[in-house]
């Protein structure tokens, strides 16, 4: 049997009464529950208030909701994450992005993106395989993670692309971060049958005009991304 102390009903508690006292009724309210031993859980309850031989009483139901949360927590995972590297997915990233660059304008404070694509990654693939290639964006993903601040966003673009949004950061400074991570992923070998190998990727930095759209950013930034390809590889520009 599972005894529940209702006064722990942290911050829903009064709320909940409230409803239930104004209305007589509370239907299908969502809650954070906690068992007598501590036990945290997210419940579904109803309640019905009553007279019983003159007495007003209250009547609650609940139903356990762990494994739907449980559920929804993933399904969020999956809508949101790159499944190979855990990094935000191309979707999220616009959305993201977007959020940032509405902060950047109602403060009125700098922001950057860059773009970072991986140096003949056809070539680790076709000499390694397609596994190790999957193994180098994971690592990649964890390094260039490691890099950043919390407040930065990193995705996957697509493919061996991927993108970063630098809030508070003006071009010294995004060129500088972006430095820091070609120089970071340069001294991170992966794995081979043929012992540890090194790779190199090249990034396209831009940092906001004005109140410039994200698409124009990106274009910059993409337009950098490949003036560093062509001038050889393994460096930064910044448009
Ligand atoms: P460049 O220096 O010009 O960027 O050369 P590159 O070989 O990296 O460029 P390209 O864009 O031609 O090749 C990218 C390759 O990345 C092709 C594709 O098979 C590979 N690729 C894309 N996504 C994945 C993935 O999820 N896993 C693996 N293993 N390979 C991928
Ligand atoms: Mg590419
Ligand atoms: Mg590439």
């Amino acid at each position: 049997p599972l005894r529940l102390r209702l006064d722990r009903l942290s911050i829903d508690r009064n709320e909940f009464i409230e409803r239930l006292r104004s209305t007589g009724r509370v239907d299908s309210y969502e809650a954070q529950l906690q068992t007598v031993s501590g036990h945290k859980f997210w419940a579904l309850m109803s309640a019905q208030a009553f007279e019983l031989r003159g007495e007003r009483v209250f009547m609650v139901g609940f139903s356990d909701l762990t494994a739907q949360k449980a559920i929804e927590g993933q399904l969020r995972e999956l809508a949101t994450r790159d499944a190979l590297t855990g990094v935000s997915n191309r979707r999220h990233f616009f959305e993201l992005a977007e959020k940032e660059l509405a902060r950047s304008e109602r403060y009125e404070r700098p922001v950057s993106v860059a773009i970072l694509d991986v140096d003949h990654f056809k070539l680790v693939n076709d000499r390694y395989g397609h596994a190790t290639g999957d193994a180098v964006l994971a690592l990649l993903a964890r390094t260039v993670r490691r890099e950043l601040r919390n407040v930065d966003v990193l995705a996957r673009y697509g493919g061996e692309e991927f993108v970063m949004v630098m809030p508070e950061t003006d071009k010294a400074a995004a060129e500088a971060v972006a430095v820091r991570v070609r120089e970071a992923l340069a001294n991170e070998p992966f794995d081979t049958s043929e012992g540890p190998q090194s790779f190199t990727v090249s990034i396209g930095v831009a940092t906001r005009v004005d109140r410039e759209p994200l698409v124009a950013m990106l274009k910059r930034a993409d337009e950098a991304l490949y003036a560093a390809k062509a001038a050889g590889r393994n460096r930064v520009v910044a448009a």
